[in-house]
């Protein structure tokens, strides 16, 4: 096992651009794990589920699923889906399906293996808790809620959403996230907590490699 910087927080903390600027840095593979969750949904409704289908059902579903990822791109059953997966729908049916037992039990391993042969740079939910516990370096990213709405607003205006969609859709994730049984985004007790509110990206980067 290489090492592992493993960063967890809430939708629109920050993590994914300071994930990949800090892999660019270091020379470490960044591992973008809400892709593979989006990657999943994708898969899943393609397959006609949604919040009623049961765990047996989306388990069998996803025994016809190949997933692979590299350089950014993620591929279902050969399919690059990389642009696909960003829409809002899928951003909504990635939180759903995540909370299902199949779905986490299928990505953990592909998880684990990612940093068998590359120092890693990975972020998601609960890589600091569940799946890299041992982690070389952890932090938890977070800001305010107003601002990451503002944040996710920005990123998705472009295709239709408003500001108040935006607020919702944070505030709605933010419950499932944490609420949910499995996995549940928790501030890890060793994670080195950086609070992105009024830090731009350059800021948080340098903050995180003084922690290295
Ligand atoms: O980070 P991103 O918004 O792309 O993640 C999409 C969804 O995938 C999150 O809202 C969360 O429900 C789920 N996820 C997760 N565990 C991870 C990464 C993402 O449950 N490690």
């Amino acid at each position: 096992m290489k090492r592992v910087i493993a960063i967890d927080g809430p939708s629109g903390a920050g993590k994914s651009t300071v994930a990949r600027i800090l892999a660019e840095r270091l020379g470490f593979r960044y591992l973008d794990t809400g892709a593979l969750y989006r990657a999943v949904a994708l898969y899943l409704r393609r397959k006609g589920a949604d919040e009623g289908t049961d765990d047996e059902r989306i388990g069998r579903l996803l025994e016809g699923l190949v997933l692979e990822f590299s350089d950014g791109r993620v591929l279902v059953n050969g399919e690059d889906v990389s642009e696909a997966i960003r829409s809002p729908e899928i951003g909504h049916y990635s939180s759903v399906f995540s909370a299902r037992r199949p779905v986490r039990a299928f990505l953990l391993e592909i998880q684990r293996r990612f940093p068998e042969r590359h120092d890693t740079v990975a972020e998601g939910r609960d890589m600091t808790t569940v799946v890299f516990p041992g982690a070389w370096r952890k932090f938890y990213l977070d800001a305010s809620l107003q601002e990451r709405a503002r944040r996710r607003y920005r990123q998705l205006r472009d295709r239709g959403i408003t500001m108040e969609q935006a607020w919702r859709d944070v505030r709605e994730r933010d419950e499932r996230d944490s609420g949910r049984a499995l996995a549940p985004l928790r501030r890890a007790p060793d994670a080195v907590y950086i609070d992105t509110t009024s830090r731009d990206i350059e800021e948080t980067v340098e903050k995180m490699l003084e922690f290295l």
